[in-house]
């Protein structure tokens, strides 16, 4: 596998950065996650607009411009034959001293990698992926906003670790106010008769590109769509529940904390989502 960093190709084992980068030492960075499919990248521009936000966010200036970011990542999957696969571009604050000032770190670092992507298997999809509400509260936008993808992602760590001993693969994660925010690597969403509910960012939710192009679809599709803050009232009674990312893509909940959600599989919204999604992402994209 050869590792995009600034600007190099490289081996795999030989792709390394500093142990004196932020990145490292502070999780001071941002990243996205990208798929291809079918030799297509599937809504990179998104993406790119998305890590250039969070970059934005957090006084980062990322030193190659998008287009030159969108011909790289463009290289990296040729250079490695993806035609499938996920794509991770990574800014890193870059080599600082061990201080916590950013601004004394001048190069910041532009990793790409290009991979075979880890997926759910298929019975999941088919039986839906059952969820737990955590205890760990999702960050407080007015400390580290959760629209930022931000390297720091330890909060979503913990709430895995919740999920992962209590048995189950992925979470609710709650804001302070108890309202639910998402889980931890993707957006939830709830659906009641024709209504199709997801909570807005600013109840501490990542503004997903699935999440995006989902109620894109979902509205074209004639469903009344919103988002709105919502309880886990709201979930326990809700017809169905899916969740939504890029590696992910849709999948459906049939349990939550051990209730069981609708009929317990996923239902036909879920599946009619999930059908115009697989359509979308096989006739879109950048070309690699
Ligand atoms: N929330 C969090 C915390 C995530 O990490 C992700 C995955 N990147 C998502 C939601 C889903 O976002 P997307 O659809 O852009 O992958």
């Amino acid at each position: 596998m050869k590792v995009y960093i600034n600007g190099k190709l490289v081996d795999k084992r030989a792709a390394r950065i500093s142990v004196f980068d932020h990145g490292l030492l502070y999780g001071d960075g941002v990243f996205e996650g990208i798929r291809a499919y079918n030799g297509r990248i599937f809504m990179l521009e998104r993406h790119i607009e998305r890590l250039y936000a969070s970059a934005q966010a957090i006084s980062l200036p990322i030193p190659i411009s998008r287009e030159k970011m969108i011909a790289d990542i463009l290289r990296t999957c040729r250079a490695n034959r993806i035609r499938n696969g996920y794509i991770r571009p990574i800014v890193t604050r870059g080599v600082g001293t061990l201080g916590l000032n950013p601004f004394v770190c001048r190069n910041p670092q532009v990793i790409i990698i290009a991979a075979k992507i880890q997926l759910y298997p298929p019975e999941l999809y088919e039986k839906g992926l059952e969820l737990v509400t955590v205890g760990t509260v999702r960050n407080l936008p007015e400390a580290i906003n959760p629209r930022i993808k931000s390297l720091n992602y330890l909060n979503n760590v913990l709430a895995k670790i919740e999920a992962l001993n209590a048995g189950v693969m992925e979470c609710i994660m709650l804001n302070a106010q108890g309202f639910v925010a998402e889980a931890s690597g993707d957006n939830v969403f709830a659906v009641r008769g024709e209504r199709i509910l997801t909570p807005p960012s600013w109840c501490g939710a990542l503004e997903g590109i699935t999440r995006g192009v989902v109620m894109e679809l979902a509205r074209e599709m004639g469903y009344d769509v919103s988002e709105e803050i919502l309880t886990r009232y709201d979930l326990y009674t809700a017809d169905e529940v899916f969740l939504t990312g890029t590696a992910a893509e849709i999948i459906g909940v049939p349990r939550i904390d051990r209730r069981t959600i609708g009929n317990g599989r996923p239902g036909p919204v879920t599946r009619r989502l999930t059908a115009a999604f697989r359509q979308l992402v096989s006739r879109s994209g950048t070309p690699i």
